[in-house]
C-alpha cells in the first residue's frame, strides 16, 4: 500500500466524522468527511443523511447539516455544493457562490469538483461509495475537492483537478497535500469485463489495481491505488497522500453505501474550507 493512513475519527456531540491529520496539522483549513451517525433522519437515511436531492425530508437534512457543520466548525451559509454527474469538470468558486445548492438555486451544473483560494468558502461534494479527493496547496494557499467514482477515476479527475489548480493558482503538485477518503474498497468494488477494460486502458502501468474476482468474468478494482498512482504520476510526493483505507461497503454500519444498501441509501459529504 502506497500512501500513509492519515484519517482520524472524531465523535463530537454524537456526530461521527473524519478529518485528515496532515490537513489539520497545517492550521490552514477546516475539513470533514461525514458518516451516517449522529443525525435525525430515519429508515434508509438513518441517520446523518446530507443529500437534499433524496426523498428524505428537507427539515431532517437541514438539521443534519446543522449538526455536522457545528461539529467541524463550518457555517452552513458558507457552503457551496457541487452538482455531480460522474463527469470530470471542476469549477472555480468564490465567496459570491456561498449558499449555492443549500440556501439558493445554483448555477454550478455538471461539476464533480470545486476549487477556491478564498477563505471562508466551504467546498462540498457528496458520496455513498465513490472516492472523495481532498487537495490542499499550503503555499498559495488554495483548496479543492473532487468526486472520483469509477468513471471519474478512469477520467482522471484527480489529475485534472491538480492541473486546474496549477492553471488557476500556480499550484505545484509537489507542494500539495492530498486526502483520499472513505469509499468502496478493492474488497467490495467488483465489476464486469467492460468496466475492467476501461481501467486496464486508463492505468496500463498499474495492472495490479485489477484483481480476478470471486466469480468468473468478475474483477475487483482498487480505486484507492488507482487514484494514488495517478496523483504520484502528476508529481504529488507519496508521503503527501493520506489514505483513509476504510471501505464504506464493509463498514456499512458507519457509512452510507450505494452497494451495501442496494441503492437505497443516504449521502455523506466531504467539506473543505480555508480558514479566514
Ligand atoms: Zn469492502
Amino acid at each position: 500500500m502506497i500512501g500513509k493512513e492519515g484519517f482520524c475519527l472524531h465523535i463530537n456531540d454524537g456526530v461521527w466524522y473524519y478529518t485528515i491529520a496532515s490537513f489539520d496539522d497545517t492550521g490552514l483549513v477546516r475539513n470533514g468527511f461525514s458518516t451516517r451517525k449522529g443525525g435525525v433522519s430515519t429508515g434508509q437515511y438513518g441517520t446523518l443523511n446530507l443529500g437534499l436531492k433524496k426523498s428524505d425530508s428537507r427539515e431532517a437534512v437541514m438539521e443534519n447539516f446543522s449538526r455536522f457543520c457545528r461539529a467541524i466548525g463550518v457555517e452552513p451559509g458558507n457552503m457551496v455544493f457541487s452538482d455531480q454527474i460522474h463527469g470530470d469538470q471542476i469549477a472555480v468558486v468564490g465567496e459570491n457562490d456561498r449558499g449555492k445548492g443549500i440556501f439558493r438555486n445554483t448555477d454550478i451544473i455538471g461539476k464533480d469538483g470545486l476549487m477556491t483560494c478564498q477563505p471562508g468558502v466551504a467546498l462540498v461534494t457528496f458520496y455513498a461509495d465513490c472516492v472523495p479527493l481532498f487537495f490542499l496547496d499550503p503555499v498559495y494557499p488554495a483548496i479543492a475537492v473532487s468526486h472520483a467514482g469509477w468513471r471519474g477515476t478512469v477520467a482522471k479527475i484527480g489529475a485534472k483537478t491538480l492541473a486546474m489548480m496549477e492553471k488557476a493558482f500556480g499550484t505545484r503538485p509537489e507542494d500539495c497535500l492530498v486526502g483520499i477518503g472513505p469509499s468502496i474498497g478493492p474488497c467490495c468494488f467488483e465489476v464486469d469485463i467492460p468496466v475492467m477494460e476501461q481501467f486496464a486502458a486508463a492505468f496500463p502501468k498499474h495492472r495490479y489495481i485489477i484483481k480476478n474476482g470471486r466469480k468468473p468474468n468478475k474483477y475487483n478494482i482498487d480505486l484507492w491505488q488507482a487514484n494514488t498512482m495517478e496523483l504520484i504520476e502528476m508529481g504529488v510526493p507519496k508521503d503527501n497522500i493520506s489514505l483513509a483505507s476504510i471501505c464504506t461497503c464493509c463498514r456499512n454500519d458507519i457509512f452510507f453505501s450505494h452497494r451495501g444498501d442496494r441503492g437505497h441509501t443516504g449521502s455523506m459529504a466531504a467539506v473543505l474550507m480555508l480558514k479566514g
